[in-house]
């Protein structure tokens, strides 16, 4: 089995950082490090390390975040591992020696 490479530019995940009150929730919540802390507030490391699973926005008290989640490749990526579909839309999977685009 490869390694899941998520493609670029395609994640709808947004960040307004004039919303934001640096309460920290959505750093912890966050399964893939893609939010970091800068001079209290919020800020995105990398958005296209973001699987769209929705619980930094689902926290967030001041609504400063929002993703289309379940619609993205978290959703793909689950409906595949369950059979309901064979293509997961946000990633590929890199096989072994091959190079990834
Ligand atoms: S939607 Fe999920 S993976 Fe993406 S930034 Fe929010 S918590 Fe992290
Ligand atoms: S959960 Fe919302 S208010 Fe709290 S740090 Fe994250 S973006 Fe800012």
């Amino acid at each position: 089995m490869g390694q899941y490479h998520y493609l670029k530019d395609v994640v709808t995940l947004a960040l307004s950082e004039d919303k934001c009150v640096g309460c920290g929730i959505c750093i912890e919540v966050c399964p893939q490090g893609v939010i970091a802390m800068n001079n209290g507030t919020a800020h995105l490391l990398n958005r296209d390390d973001c699987m769209e699973c929705g619980a930094c926005a689902g926290n967030c008290p001041t609504e400063a975040i929002t993703v289309e989640a379940g619609v993205g490749c978290a959703a793909a990526v689950i409906n595949s591992a369950l059979g309901r579909t064979n293509d997961a839309c946000c990633c590929i999977i890199e096989k072994k020696g091959a190079s990834c685009c």
